[in-house]
C-alpha cells in the first residue's frame, strides 16, 4: 500500500511545474506551491478562477486543510475526523 502511494508521488514529482499563484486559498495544501524551490525550474500560472478554492491542477501535499496535520493524520477536532467517525 505504501509502495503504491510512493510510486504515484514519484510520478507526480517528475513532471509538474511549480505554481506561482500566491493568492490561491489552497496554496498551503498544494504540492505545486509548497514544493522546495530548485526541484523544478518552471513556474506556471494555472489559471485558477478568482473565486475558486484551487485550480484543476491542484496536487495535494498531504497536509489537511482543516487541521494542518500531514500524512493522513488528523486532530480529534478536525472536520475530516468527524466525517470518518460518522461513517
Ligand atoms: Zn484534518
Amino acid at each position: 500500500m505504501n509502495q503504491v502511494i510512493n510510486l504515484e508521488k514519484d510520478k507526480i514529482m517528475a513532471d509538474i511545474s511549480k505554481c506561482a499563484d500566491g493568492l490561491c486559498p489552497s496554496k498551503e495544501y498544494c504540492y505545486r506551491y509548497t514544493a522546495p524551490n530548485g526541484m523544478w525550474q518552471s513556474f506556471h500560472n494555472f489559471n485558477r478562477e478568482d473565486d475558486a478554492d484551487n485550480c484543476d491542477m491542484f496536487c495535494t501535499n498531504g497536509k489537511c486543510k482543516y487541521c494542518d496535520q500531514i500524512n493522513g493524520v488528523h486532530k480529534m477536532s478536525c472536520a475530516t475526523q468527524k466525517i470518518e467517525i460518522r461513517l
